[in-house]
């Protein structure tokens, strides 16, 4: 079962939550903002309830996890968000990620190549509360070509390279964030889109991402 109730205790943890994820160096007041309102105990069963706050990732069925809170400050900052952004999510998974994006006001438009896990999300009650949010099932490598271009693209899962059909969807000025390797431990990327399309790359931290699959499942 998913917890609905979002009481003072749920309230308190995220506050220490987004406290150490300020500690550990965000600094997007935004992305904090959006951290500390966003009942992440929602993306869990409520047996989890207690795990739901600690700044680590979590198993959510298929083989896959919701990203450590960390880590999806740190890609949404990298991103620089805006209101009314036009942004692709490559992995769905909980869709914690992408409500995050909507919360900071961002138009999103999420892939997920796994159908259990698409399917589960349609039956997410709480994200109806985010019409700014669409649901696709089908491949990232992909991307969406009846909807792009868009303002940034986000993968939340470790990309060999940088898929080139994403690039091509990306406007001019537009940056995309993601994973890249193919390894247990890749690299940050970002990579803005310049005019003539020519491509700024800049490379961060380290981080361990599950890898991005080729085809539906
Ligand atoms: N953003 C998610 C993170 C989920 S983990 C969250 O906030 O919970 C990464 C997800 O990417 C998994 O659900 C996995 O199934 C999905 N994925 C992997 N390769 C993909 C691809 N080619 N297209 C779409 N989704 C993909």
């Amino acid at each position: 079962m998913r917890p609905t109730d979002d009481t003072y205790r749920h309230k308190g943890l995220r506050k220490k939550l987004t406290a150490g994820i300020r500690e550990k160096g965000i600094t997007d007041e935004r992305v904090l903002n959006a951290i500390n309102e966003i009942p992440r105990h929602f993306f869990l069963d409520s047996a989890f309830d207690e795990a739901a706050y600690a700044d680590r990732a979590f198993p959510i069925g298929e083989g896959q996890t919701i990203s450590q809170p960390y880590t999806v400050a740190y890609q949404s900052q990298l991103l620089e968000v805006k209101p009314f952004d036009k942004v692709l999510e490559i992995g769905t998974g909980s869709a914690y990620q992408a409500v995050l994006l909507a919360q900071m006001g961002a138009q999103v438009y999420t892939i997920e190549r796994q159908k259990k896990l698409f399917e589960l999300n349609k039956k997410f009650e709480y994200l109806r509360k985010f019409p700014n949010i669409k649901f696709f099932y089908g491949d990232g490598f992909e991307g969406l070509p009846t909807y792009a271009p868009f303002d940034k693209i986000l993968i939340t899962a470790a990309a060999p390279e940088v898929p080139p059909k994403l690039v091509e969807q990306l406007k001019t000025g537009g940056m995309m964030v993601l994973p890249v390797g193919s390894g247990e431990v890749q690299r940050m990327m970002r990579i803005t889109k310049l005019q003539n399309s020519a491509i700024k790359e800049e490379v961060f931290d380290h981080f361990s991402f599950v890898p991005m699959l080729e085809g539906k499942k």
